[in-house]
This record gives C-alpha cells, sequence and structure tokens, in this order.
C-alpha cells in the first residue's frame, strides 16, 4: 500500500495527463508552498510536562488564502497532512470557492487528555502558528478530533495577539460568531452528492440502503439527514464497534444511545456488526465517514454497495479504487463528497469579515448550489473525457487552480 501523500499524488497525475500538463507543469501544482512542524511543550494537569508535535503543511494560495482543517490523532504525521492540505486545494476549486488548500494536525490521542490540557495544547498551537495563520493569510477549521469549543479558542488566542479576528478560524460556535448550518455543513454537502449522482441515472434517495463508518461530525449528520429523506441506514459504527439492522435502523434512537453511552454500540433492536464487517455489507451506498486508507485492496473486492460516497478524507487507497473502478462501483471522490464543510466554512468567513449574519436557510440554499453546480462541471468532464468521477474532479480542480497560478505568473 502507498503512502496518503502517494496517492494522492497518483491520483492527481491522472488528472495531469488528461489536462495534457507537462512534467516540470504538474511539479509546480503539488509541491506545497510551505510546511511547518512545531513542538508544543505544556504544563499537564498532575505538574508534569507534555510534549507534542504539531504541524501545518500550505499547500497552494494562487486561488485566494489557505484553508484546511486541524487534527488531533495519534497517527497525524507529516505525510498525511501533506496529503491533506493538497486535497483542500482541488477541494475547494471543485466547490469554487476564492481559498487555497492547506491541513494542520498535532499527533496526540485527545482521548487521553482533559479538557484543560486540551485548552492548553490548542492555545500552545495557535501561539506557534501565528506567524503563518490569519483571516487573510491562512484560516484553520476543524477536523477529525476538534470541534468548535477548540476554534472558539484559536479565535480567542489568536485576538489576544492580533485584536479581534472572527475570520482566522471556521466552525466556531454560533454563539461566538460561528454561522448556521456549519455544524451540518459536511454532512449536508454529502446529501447533495449522492442525490445529484442518483438523480442523474433517474433515482432517488427513497428507500435507498446506506452503511455509514462513523457517527461523528460528518457521518451522525448524513444519517440524520438521509433517514429524513427516507433513505434507510442498515448499518453505522464507531471507533468501539458498529450496529446493524437490515430493516434500517432509527437514527433518533442511535443518537439517543450515543448521547447516553458515547457509543453506537449496543443502540436497542440493532445487531452487532464490526467496522470491517461494516464495509462489506450488503448496501447500495457505502459511506466510509471516519478515517482514511480503510478501503484496500483486500476488502475492495468484497463491497456489495453500487455507489462509495467518500465522506471521509482519502478512505480509498489507489489500488482499491482501481478495483472499484474495475466492478464498476462509483466512488463519489472525497474531494467534491465532503466539500460541504469548506464550502460552509468560506461562508462564515465571509459573514465575519462582512460583519453580517445570514440565516441558516441562506446558508443551506449556497451550499446547495455549490454542490449542484460543481456536479454539473465534474458530469460534463467526465463525458469529455470518459473518464472516473474522481479522474474528473481532479481535473477541475486542477483546471481552475492552473488557470489562477497562469493568470497571477510566475513572478
Ligand atoms: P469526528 O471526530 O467528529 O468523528 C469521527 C468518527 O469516526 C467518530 O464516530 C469516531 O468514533 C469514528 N472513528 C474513529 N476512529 C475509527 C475507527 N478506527 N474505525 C471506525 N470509526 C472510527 O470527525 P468528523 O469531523 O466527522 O470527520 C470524519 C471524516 O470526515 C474525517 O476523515 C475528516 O477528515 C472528514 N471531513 C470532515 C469535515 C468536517 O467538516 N468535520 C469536512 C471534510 C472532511
Amino acid at each position: 500500500m502507498h503512502g496518503a501523500y502517494e496517492t494522492t499524488n497518483r491520483y492527481l497525475k491522472e488528472a495531469f495527463d488528461l489536462l495534457g500538463l507537462s512534467p516540470a507543469e504538474g511539479n509546480l501544482l503539488w509541491t506545497p508552498a510551505r510546511e511547518l512542524r512545531v513542538e508544543l511543550t505544556i504544563e499537564m494537569d498532575d505538574g508534569s510536562i507534555g510534549n507534542f508535535i504539531g504541524y501545518r503543511v500550505q499547500h497552494d494560495d494562487s486561488r485566494g488564502p489557505f484553508k484546511g482543517g486541524l487534527r488531533y490523532h495519534p497517527e497525524v504525521d507529516i505525510d498525511e497532512v501533506r496529503s491533506l492540505a493538497s486535497l483542500m486545494t482541488w477541494k475547494t476549486a471543485v466547490v469554487n470557492v476564492p481559498f487555497g488548500g492547506a491541513k494542520g494536525g498535532i499527533q496526540v490521542d485527545p482521548s487521553k487528555l482533559s479538557q484543560r490540557e486540551l485548552e492548553r495544547l490548542t492555545r500552545r498551537l495557535t501561539q506557534r502558528l501565528s506567524i503563518a495563520i490569519g483571516p487573510d493569510l491562512d484560516i484553520p477549521a476543524p477536523d477529525m478530533n476538534t470541534n468548535a469549543q477548540m476554534m472558539s479558542w484559536i479565535f480567542d488566542e489568536y485576538s489576544r495577539q492580533h485584536g479581534f479576528s472572527p475570520a482566522v478560524v471556521t466552525g466556531k460556535p454560533v454563539d461566538l460568531h460561528g454561522s448556521f448550518g456549519r455544524d451540518a455543513a459536511t454532512g449536508r454537502g454529502c446529501l447533495f452528492a449522492i442525490r445529484e449522482v442518483l438523480r442523474s441515472v433517474g433515482q432517488t434517495l427513497g428507500g435507498k440502503r446506506f452503511a455509514i463508518q462513523g457517527f461523528g461530525n460528518v457521518g451522525g449528520w448524513l444519517a440524520r439527514l438521509l433517514a429524513e429523506q427516507g433513505a434507510k441506514i442498515v448499518a453505522i459504527s464507531d471507533v468501539r464497534g458498529g450496529i446493524r439492522s437490515e430493516g434500517g435502523l432509527d437514527v433518533t434512537r442511535v443518537r439517543e444511545h450515543v448521547g447516553k453511552t458515547g457509543s453506537v454500540v449496543g443502540t436497542p433492536g440493532s445487531q452487532p456488526i464490526d467496522n470491517d464487517q461494516l464495509l462489506e455489507v450488503d448496501c447500495d451506498v457505502l459511506v466510509p465517514a471516519a478515517l482514511g486508507h480503510v478501503l484496500t485492496e483486500q476488502n475492495a473486492p468484497r463491497v456489495r454497495a453500487a455507489y462509495v460516497l467518500e465522506a471521509a478524507n482519502g478512505p480509498t487507497t489507489y489500488e482499491a479504487d482501481m478495483i472499484l473502478r474495475e466492478r464498476k462501483i462509483t466512488c463519489i471522490p472525497d474531494i467534491y463528497a465532503n466539500a460541504g464543510g469548506v464550502a460552509v466554512s468560506y461562508m462564515e468567513w465571509t459573514q465575519n469579515t462582512q460583519k453580517t449574519r445570514w440565516t441558516e436557510e441562506q446558508v443551506n440554499g449556497a451550499l446547495e448550489h455549490l454542490m449542484v453546480d460543481a456536479y454539473h462541471a465534474i458530469s460534463a468532464l467526465q463525458g469529455k473525457h470518459g473518464c472516473s468521477m474522481r479522474a474528473a474532479a481532479f481535473a477541475l480542480g486542477v483546471s481552475r487552480v492552473k488557470t489562477a497560478t497562469d493568470l497571477r505568473g510566475l513572478g
């Protein structure tokens, strides 16, 4: 299996070939603009010293300020952050919001830290990155294991040094300069993505059977919104395990159970299933909405869905992607499927910089427009090149970034 960055670059190479780019042009587009590695030393609650390593990779800013989430996870490393930063560049271009791409993270298991320790760690990261982030420079956001509270600490810490700066970070709480609709945005964007793909073949969400790996921000919202549209959720999992029900799970009941126990496991009326089995469950749409690289050459031959909706970033290895293509399983790629989060982050940033507030209806309506427009642009390229949806999405993102790079010139 290849590393995350190499996987992204193999997808990119395909787009470069479709667009007829030279190796030098390709090199310019895939090399990150700047990489930061920071040491984060904090006092732990017991008085000992905690040492952590953080990263921020700023991939490209030809279309606007760098933009991308912060992830707290024990497996965060420079290879993964590079890959995720690059994906952000193509993602912001695919949904046509005026940002570039970046990503960051801390190698830490946040479940082992207290709330006070997490606050100290987040503030230290903000101090260390403060030379490189800013409302017109680089705007972080939540990602795996980071949330609105942490974004509030970043806003506060940065503002202490630079004055009131809500636009330095997105994904803030609605009560602290956040946007209505941001919390649900990535899940809602996924909903629009699969709805458009089904619509193109004359189908609807009603009665379609979904299996979702991950019940956090993205998976949790998507499950809820799908159920509202009459889709059936036949399996759901989280880090502790999974549940299934052929007749469809009651998502409200699952959420209540998670509220009480912290996990979907053991929800009344469900049967247990593990995370590996979930990926091979009989369904119409398989949704990886947790970690990267979960669909591999080992399990791809056993996927029993007609569609893979990539809610997570980088869930499919290159080898698995080739197998899914051969098996005519449509993969709705991450750089389109989960772009709803950054699309609404753009709306939050716009509200902050213009000192105004949009209603939830305005936000959701604008998100729907962006996702539907992007679908049509991808679909047109797919028709033109006769390629996969992933190759078309990459080609769309790359062509938009290349146009901006060319117009700006090399200086
Ligand atoms: P989250 O932390 O809110 O939730 C993650 C979920 O995955 C949790 O239910 C967790 O229990 C589960 N999980 C963790 N490890 C697992 C494992 N080994 N096996 C199965 N499940 C596991 O994170 P999120 O914000 O929902 O992000 C999920 C994915 O979506 C990530 O790949 C992230 O990069 C991507 N994404 C998130 C956003 C966003 O706006 N939050 C936007 C774009 C992409």
